[in-house]
């Protein structure tokens, strides 16, 4: 530093006082929350920097970053004096929620000590614009305000306040804002996700910490801040309410503790009254989101013995409506009246203007309940946590699940592992061979303890989910759950937990990240290798191979104690170490070439992309980045224009509607370029491509498509079965495999399916009136292959599942011929939410069969 500047830098005064502090206004240039006025991303996290240098009651972070790069920000605000001693309040945080070796006594004396920790975080559903910009306010009026409720809440509460949990999001609906405003489709969303894989699933995916910006938060709550009390905000209000505050609709998830339960409606009851205090009609509760489902940013943390809240608002548009009263609906869906009080709706919203600003004030009054309620019972709060985090110890004091090395897939065992580790759950590594309940298991073998205090979070992943069978009324149709019912990992993974009801003595040592065994081949004279298609991850050595332009091919018979479909490439050492490495995948050398091969060759993927953001679609695309698979995304223009054999090998149709493709987003509604769908042409063009070789995969409800048009013999069972018969929302099941198909290469004979609401087929055409008559079973027509069914009776493995016999003995994958192509139907969801990886092979084989 420069003598002058030296002298600048004694000279400059200390940090200036807080109502130095910049207004969001000043620094936007208009008031957040204005009639169409909506602030970027880029300008927000520009005020909350501004803020921190102005103020010493916040200091603000960078915590991760985004899919799409974008810094992530993290802001603690509080009194001066608690931030100058911010590590010792995290400490204090961290030891009562984790409960270990901490008495009731010491619990006690740092639950005084302590200050709340309360979380609030604005952005996530990007589409719902008032609370991104609510976040600059709260954050102003935190750290400036002067009144005495303010000064407690500093001096009693850290607020975590994350500006925004989904900065590409806002960042592209604030740039599609800014495009079409003034124009006719000033109301309309953009045409793709918000977020770069998952759109709106950004909220389904805190348990599983798939995308970068649930790891990153993952780490805020369950590695540094432990808060107590969780604010999540969202803008889908039941219409006619301006605003849905809880207590929940049930059913409750037995594995939540009821010191959560009995937390939120207590602050519940605290944010409704606040509301009306302040003359805040329309405050609804106990209808539609329930507690049942975990793996959202509000619900995931009941299982860390956390109190989440969830505030949907209405109107999230930044114009101005004027709501007419008389075309509001009579009830809500639960039957209540939108009109008359009633003890969850005691003050209806009766119509009028409804300004963006006043969605925003909403989210204000909310955040504001939850912080005084937080300052007032903050001892409550801290003494609560420890006390759950205590029982939970004391329950699990017997209970051990036990990962060992006998897995079908042991890659994706440790990503399970993993999948622990992010939501905070300790794992051990045993150091020694060890036996429990009778069994031996070697060294290595991972240790999950019931006995920590977040047991509710790994009962409720590794054990099946018995959802309650709720009826409208006796024997009638289903009263819907909030979302799935069912979700159990080691089912969706194929991972192998055993549950061991003792405490098992062995040396271990704490495991940060699972990491699959290093490359280890087996055998020793080199004419090539083989590489087991149990693994998931032996698709990622295949395409990273194919990409150094090896040869490769299957084995259609087994090999040894291997099933049909290991792979045979025929390069150096060196090259199929380094495919493999960090993959866990098991390799053989050969000591010459297996008879029975099938040649491969990298196929050309085409990916279809719909405008509108399809969230299947997105997924989809993860998962095939994740093992390494190129693939080309083609759009509604590329489909009608045809030609598509010449380009790919394959199509992908992700999980849509038949309407949906052929029409695409309505005309009015968008900007020209992005409606209509791919037409008739389109749908012929893709018959074309099938017959002409290549092969169409077909995804879930995508299945319509051809089912509808190609002339199979093939028919879904579960078309048109009324909801009081059929009903299956997001349920595991079993499946029969043949795994000797191609399309199920790799597979186990018997696996765990992610059915929601999907198609399931019978194959086959209709029988004559003859053979009907005598019982004759036309068959399966030649080219069909049924590569997955449903077994004969007791399907259901985990959540909830109304009518089974629909289903039992039906196909749930299908390979049917088109001309000299084929199309493959894969009925249910074979890569739910980048969850399913037992059945990620269905998708990945179908992209290596030959043309
Ligand atoms: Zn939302």
């Amino acid at each position: 530093m420069s003598t002058a500047l030296l002298l600048l830098a004694l000279l400059a005064p200390a940090a200036p006082p807080a109502n130095n502090a910049p207004s969001p206004g000043s620094v936007f240039g208009f008031e957040p929350c204005a009639e169409r006025e909506l602030a970027t991303y880029d300008e927000i996290a520009d005020y909350f920097w501004k803020l921190d240098a102005a103020s010493d009651r916040m200091n603000l972070y960078q915590i991760g970053k985004s899919a799409d790069g974008r810094p992530m920000l993290l802001a603690v605000i509080s009194s001066e004096e608690n931030l100058n001693k911010l590590d010792r309040y995290k400490e204090i945080s961290k030891r009562l929620a984790l409960a270990k070796d901490l008495g009731d006594e010491e619990a006690r004396a740092l639950a005084k000590e302590g200050k709340a920790v309360v979380w609030i975080d604005f952005g996530l559903h990007s589409t719902e614009r008032a609370h991104a910009q609510t976040a600059p306010l709260m954050a102003y009026k935190a750290v400036t305000e002067e009144t005495e409720e303010m000064r407690t809440i500093r001096d009693n509460v850290l607020l975590v306040l994350i500006p925004n949990i989904n900065p590409d999001g806002t960042a592209l609906v604030v740039d599609w804002y800014k495009k079409v405003k003034g124009t006719p489709f000033e109301e309309s969303s953009p045409p793709e996700l918000y977020q770069k894989y998952i759109g709106h699933d950004n909220n389904r995916d805190y348990y599983m910490f798939n995308q970068p910006e649930s790891k990153t938060i993952a780490r805020q709550l369950y590695a540094e801040y432990f808060p107590q009390i969780i604010y999540n905000q969202h803008q889908e209000a039941p219409f006619p309410a301006r605003i849905f505050v809880p207590p929940f609709e049930d059913p409750m998830n037995p594995n939540i503790p009821p010191l959560v339960m009995r937390g939120i409606n207590l602050v519940g009851e605290a944010m409704t009254r606040r509301m009306d205090q302040e003359e805040k009609t329309g405050v609804v509760s106990r209808l539609q989101f329930d507690t049942w489902w975990n793996g959202g940013m509000r619900t995931a943390p009941y299982f860390h013995n956390m109190v989440g809240i969830l505030t949907e608002t209405g109107h999230s548009s930044p114009m101005t409506v004027e709501y007419d009263p008389e075309k509001f609906p009579k009830t809500f869906a639960n039957g209540e009246s939108t009109s008359e009080p009633s003890t969850y709706y005691p003050n209806p919203f009766r119509g009028g203007t409804w300004r963006f600003r006043d969605s925003c004030g909403y989210m204000m009054t909310g955040s504001m309940a939850v912080l005084d309620i937080g300052a007032e019972r903050k001892e409550e709060w801290l003494y609560d946590i420890y006390r759950m985090g205590r029982d939970a110890i004391e329950k699990g004091a017997s209970e051990t699940y036990v990962i060992s090395d006998e897995q079908w897939d042991p890659g994706t065992a440790a990503k399970l592992v993993n999948v622990l580790r992010w939501g905070g759950i300790e794992v051990e590594q045993a150091t020694a061979g060890f036996s429990a309940a009778g069994k031996s298991y070697p060294a290595g073998s991972y240790l999950v303890r019931g006995a920590q205090a977040f047991r509710p979070h790994l009962t409720d992943l590794l054990n099946p989910q018995v959802y309650p069978d709720r009826r409208l009324y006796p024997d009638g149709p289903p009263e819907k759950p909030y979302d799935i019912t069912g979700w159990t990992l080691p089912f969706q993974m194929g991972v192998k937990v055993e549950k061991v009801l003792e405490k098992v003595t062995v040396s271990t040592s704490p495991v940060d990240w699972a990491k699959p065994a290093p490359v280890h081949i087996e055998g020793g004279t080199r004419w090539g290798y083989a590489i087991d298609a149990r693994s998931n991850d032996a698709f990622t050595a295949v395409n990273r191979l194919m990409k150094a332009g090896a040869t490769i091919a299957r084995s259609r018979s087994a090999l040894g104690d291997w099933p049909p479909g290991a792979f045979v490439v025929q390069t150096g050492e060196d090259r199929i170490t380094f495919a493999a490495r960090d993959l866990g995948v098991r390799i053989r050398a050969l000591g010459e070439a297996p008879s029975d091969l099938v040649s491969l060759r990298a196929p050309r993927v085409a990916m279809y992309h719909g405008w509108g953001g399809n969230i299947d679609e997105g997924w989809t695309r993860w998962v095939l980045e994740q093992f390494e698979f190129p693939y080309t995304s083609i759009y509604d223009d590329e489909v009608r224009a045809g030609g598509l054999r010449a380009r790919f090998d394959v199509i992908v149709l992700p999980e849509a509607s038949l309407s949906r493709m052929l029409g695409g987003l309505h005309e009015g509604t968008m900007p020209p370029e992005y409606t209509g769908g791919m037409t008739p042409k389109g749908v012929f063009n893709l018959y074309e491509f099938a017959s002409e070789g290549g092969t169409l995969v077909a995804m879930g409800g995508a299945s319509e498509l051809p089912l509808e048009v190609f002339g199979l013999h093939v028919r879904n069972v579960t078309a048109n079965q009324p909801e009081s018969k059929f009903f299956i929302p997001g349920t595991i099941l079993k499946i029969q495999v043949d795994n000797k198909h191609p399309v199920a290469w790799g597979m186990p004979e018997e696996a765990a399916a992610f059915f929601s609401h999907s198609p399931a087929f019978d194959v086959g055409r209709e029988p004559t009136r003859l053979e009907e008559q005598r019982g004759i079973d036309p068959g399966i027509p030649e080219g069909h292959h049924i590569v997955a069914s449903y077994p004969k009776e007791n399907l259901l493995m985990s959540g909830w599942l109304m009518g089974e016999s629909v289903l039992t003995e039906k196909a749930a994958v299908v390979e049917a011929p088109v001309g000299r192509g084929r199309v493959v139907l894969l009925g249910f969801r074979v890569q739910h939410r980048g969850q399913s990886h037992q059945t990620y092979k269905l998708l990945f084989n179908s992209l290596f069969l030959p043309s």
